[in-house]
C-alpha cells in the first residue's frame, strides 16, 4: 500500500513500555492526528516514524518500502516541531532555502523553490525580513515553508501550534489543514487537543498508555466511541453507570431507561453527549434530578444538572435561556438513539 504503515510497533525504554504493538496503516495524501493525554506515547511514536528513535519491535513502512532501519536524511521528511527551531540570525527567505543550500541546490533552484513557497504559505515578498520581526502565525509558516522545501514524502509535525494564542490556532489550524489538502502530502500530527485534531484529520488515532485505543474518521470517533477513555477524551461526554434490572430492562440510577439495549451481564458504561440531554418537566423524563448550575456562554448554555449524587451536563442553545434556574427541579430525558453502551 502507498502511504505509511506501522506494523506492530513497540518501544521500550529499560523495564517501561512507553509504545505497545502499534498497528496502523495512513492512507498516502491523508491527515493523521496522534492524540491523547500527555505521557501517552505520541511524540515517541512520531519520533520512531522520523528515525529519531529505533523501534524495539516493528517495522515502519512508507509508500511500502521498510524505512525501519533508514537515517532519518535519508527518509525524505519534513518535520516542524514545537520549538519551531528557525534560525534567528537568517533572513526567512535563507531560513526557507537553508535545506536545499546544504545540500547544493543551484542558487537560481534555490531563489525559485524560496520564492514558490514564500506564496504557498501566505508570505510573499517577506524573503528578506530578518525572523525575528515575525508573528508568532508568521514564524508557524516559516517553519512549515523549511520543512516543505524539499518535497518530502511524509510531512511530521509535534505540537507545531500549542505556543499560540487560542485565536491565532485555530487559524493555523485551518491554514495548515487547506495546505495539505492542496498539496496531497501524507502527514502527521502530535496533539494533546481534540479540537485541533477534529478540524484537521481524517483520520484521528487515539492513543491511551502507549496503545492505539480507536482509530478512525473524527466523526465516527465522536458518535461511535470505542469505549469510555476515548468517549472521555473526545468532546465531552456524561458518563453513566448502567445496569440490567430484574425485568432485563436498561436502567441508570435505579430507573429503567426504555429503548436503550441492556448490558448483557453485569455492567457498562452509557455515554451521552452533553447537547443529546434533554431537560423537561420533573416527572417527566427517565430521570429526575435537579439544576445545580448553569453556565450561559453566550451561543450556548450549559446546565449541570444533580442526578443520584453524580452531575450530569445537559448543553442548548440561547433559545433555552432562562428557562431553568439553579435549584429547579427538572426531568432528563436520554433519547436512546443518542444513547452509546460501552464495555467498562
Ligand atoms: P506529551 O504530550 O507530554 O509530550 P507524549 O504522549 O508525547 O506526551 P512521550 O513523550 O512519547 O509522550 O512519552 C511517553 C513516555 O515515555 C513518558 O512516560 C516518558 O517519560 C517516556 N520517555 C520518553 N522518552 C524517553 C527516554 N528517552 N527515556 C526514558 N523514557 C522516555
Amino acid at each position: 500500500m502507498t502511504g505509511l504503515v506501522l506494523q506492530d510497533i513497540s518501544k521500550r525504554f529499560g523495564a517501561s513500555t512507553v509504545v505497545e504493538q502499534v498497528q496502523l496503516a495512513v492512507p498516502a495524501g491523508s491527515f493523521v492526528c496522534l492524540l491523547g493525554p500527555s505521557g501517552c506515547g505520541k511524540t515517541t511514536l512520531l519520533r520512531m516514524i522520523a528515525g529519531l528513535e529505533t523501534p524495539s519491535q516493528g517495522l515502519i513502512l512508507l509508500d511500502g518500502q521498510d524505512i525501519t532501519a533508514l537515517p532519518t536524511h535519508q527518509r525524505e521528511l519534513g518535520m516542524v516541531f514545537q520549538s519551531l527551531a528557525l534560525f534567528p540570525h537568517l533572513s526567512v527567505g535563507e531560513n526557507i532555502a537553508y535545506p536545499l543550500r546544504i545540500r547544493g541546490r543551484p542558487r537560481a533552484e534555490q531563489a525559485r523553490r524560496t520564492e514558490e513557497l514564500l506564496n504557498l504559505v501566505h508570505l510573499p515578498g517577506y524573503g528578506d525580513r530578518p525572523v525575528a520581526q515575525l508573528s508568532g502565525g508568521q514564524r508557524q509558516r516559516v517553519a512549515i515553508a523549511r520543512a516543505l522545501a524539499l518535497s518530502p514524502r511524509l510531512f511530521l509535525l509535534d505540537e507545531p501550534l500549542s505556543a499560540l494564542d487560542a485565536k491565532l490556532r485555530e487559524a493555523m489550524q485551518l491554514e495548515l489543514r487547506q495546505l495539505q489538502q492542496r498539496l496531497g502530502i501524507t502527514t502527521v500530527v502530535v496533539t494533546h487537543d481534540q479540537r485541533e485534531a477534529m478540524t484537521m484529520a481524517d483520520l484521528v488515532v487515539v492513543m491511551g498508555e502507549g496503545r492505539v485505543r480507536q482509530a478512525a474518521p473524527p466523526i465516527e470517533i465522536y458518535r461511535h466511541p470505542a469505549d469510555a477513555f476515548v468517549a472521555d477524551f473526545i468532546g465531552s461526554t456524561n458518563l453513566l453507570e448502567l445496569e440490567r434490572d430484574a425485568q432485563g430492562r436498561a436502567s441508570a440510577f435505579g430507573c429503567a431507561l426504555p429503548g436503550v439495549p441492556a448490558p448483557a451481564a453485569g455492567r457498562a458504561t452509557l455515554s451521552i453527549r452533553p447537547e443529546d440531554l434533554q431537560l423537561t418537566v420533573p416527572g417527566d423524563g427517565a430521570l429526575s434530578g435537579r439544576v445545580s448550575f448553569v453556565r450561559d456562554l453566550g451561543a450556548t448554555i450549559e446546565t449541570f444538572i444533580e442526578v443520584g449524587g453524580k452531575v450530569l451536563v445537559a448543553v442548548t442553545t440561547p433559545r433555552a435561556r432562562a428557562q431553568v434556574q439553579p435549584g429547579d427541579a427538572v426531568g432528563v430525558v436520554l433519547p436512546p438513539e443518542n444513547c452509546v453502551v460501552l464495555a467498562s
